[in-house]
C-alpha cells in the first residue's frame, strides 16, 4: 500500500514525491536526519530528537526548514494519514538544490533547505529479535571524526551490516584505536558485576537518545553505571551485551565475534531495561 509521505510543504502518496537531482543530500550526503518511533499512536520522546537535530543543523550551519513546532505537527499528521500506531517517523533535512553540483554551500536565504518524512510501519515493541538476542562482528571504525553529528553519509555503516550478514550475524561493533566506538547504528554496552558500562560522549559517537534515557532509567533504578571506554575482549568476557537506538529500544547481544556471552541467552540486566523503557518512555510519549 502507498504512504503518504512530506515533502517541502506537501502531503504526496510516495510514487508522486520529487527532489531535484541536485539536491546536496543526493550529491553531497550533505544533511541531517532523525529516526522518531511511534507507540501505541505516540511518539517517543519527540523533544530529545528535535532537540539533536537544531543541534546537527547548527553543527552544520544549516537552515532549519520549519520549527520544532511546525515538526511535531508534522509527525502527527503524518502518522494520521497513514494510520500508523507502531513503528519509526524517518525524517530528512538538506541543505537544498541551487540547480547545480558545487561544493561551496550556497546562500541559505536563497536556497531553502529540503525536508522530507515518512512513516515505517514495523512492530518493534515486541520484537522476536529481543527475545534471542543479536550476533555482532567487530569491524574497523573507519567513519569521519564528527560522529555526533547524524548526518545521512551511512554508506560504511552500511558495509559494517553487510559484513556481518555475510558472517552468519547480525550487526557489527566499529572499534578504533583497540576500543569499541558504538554500533553501526546503535550505541554499545557491555554489563560485568552488574554495572553498565558504556562509552562516554564525545565526537566519537552519536549521542543516542535513546543512551540517554536508558542511562537515566538504569540510574533511576540504583543501576551501577560508568561511561569509558572498553576493547572486545573486554566485551567478550562480559556477562552481558546490548545496544540501544530509538527503533530497537534496547537489544540484547550474545554474540561477539564467534564468542558466547553467558549461556547465549538475553541476559537479566537487558531484559530489565527494555522492559523499564518501555514502560516509562510510552509514559511520557506525546
Ligand atoms: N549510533 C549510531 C551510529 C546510530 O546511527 C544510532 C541510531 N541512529 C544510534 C547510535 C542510536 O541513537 P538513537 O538512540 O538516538 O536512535
Amino acid at each position: 500500500m502507498s504512504r503518504i509521505v512530506y515533502v517541502n510543504g506537501d502531503y504526496v502518496p510516495e510514487e508522486e514525491a520529487k527532489i531535484s537531482i541536485f539536491d546536496r543530500g543526493f550529491l553531497f550526503a550533505d544533511g541531517v536526519y532523525e529516526v522518531t518511533s511511534v507507540l501505541d499512536g505516540k511518539l517517543i520522546d519527540f523533544d530529545g530528537h528535535a532537540k539533536r537535530l537544531e543541534r546537527s543543523l547548527n553543527e552544520l550551519d544549516m537552515a532549519a526548514p520549519v520549527t520544532m513546532e511546525e515538526l511535531l505537527a508534522i509527525h502527527r499528521e503524518l502518522m494520521a494519514q497513514n494510520d500508523l500506531t507502531e513503528g519509526m517517523i524517518y525524517l530528512q533535512v538538506t541543505r537544498g538544490s541551487d540547480g547545480d553540483r558545487d561544493f561551496p554551500y550556497p546562500d541559505a536565504s536563497k536556497v531553502p533547505s529540503s525536508l522530507v518524512l515518512f512513516t515505517q510501519s514495523k512492530k518493534i515493541a515486541d520484537s522476536p529479535a529481543a527475545k534471542v538476542g543479536m550476533k555482532v562482528i567487530s569491524v574497523e571504525d573507519i567513519r569521519w571524526g564528527r560522529r555526533d553529528i547524524k548526518t545521512v553519509q551511512l554508506l560504511y555503516p552500511c558495509m559494517g551490516k553487510m559484513a556481518a550478514k555475510a558472517a552468519g550475524c547480525d550487526d557489527a561493533w566499529m572499534v578504533e584505536d583497540g576500543t569499541v566506538t558504538e554500533g553501526t547504528s546503535n550505541n554499545a554496552y557491555i554489563v560485568k558485576d552488574g554495572t553498565i558500562i558504556t562509552r562516554h560522549l564525545s565526537n566519537d559517537i552519536l549521542h543516542g537518545i535513546t543512551r540517554r534515557a536508558v542511562l537515566a532509567f538504569a540510574r533511576e533504578a540504583q543501576m551501577q553505571v560508568e561511561e569509558r571506554a572498553f576493547t572486545i575482549e573486554e566485551a567478550q568476557a562480559a556477562d552481558e551485551a546490548f545496544v540501544t537506538s530509538a527503533s530497537t529500544f534496547v537489544m540484547p547481544v550474545v554474540e561477539i565475534d564467534g564468542a558466547q556471552l553467558g549461556d547465549g541467552t538475553p541476559g537479566p540486566v537487558a531484559k530489565r531495561l527494555r522492559e523499564i523503557y518501555l514502560a516509562e518512555s510510552l509514559k511520557a510519549a506525546l
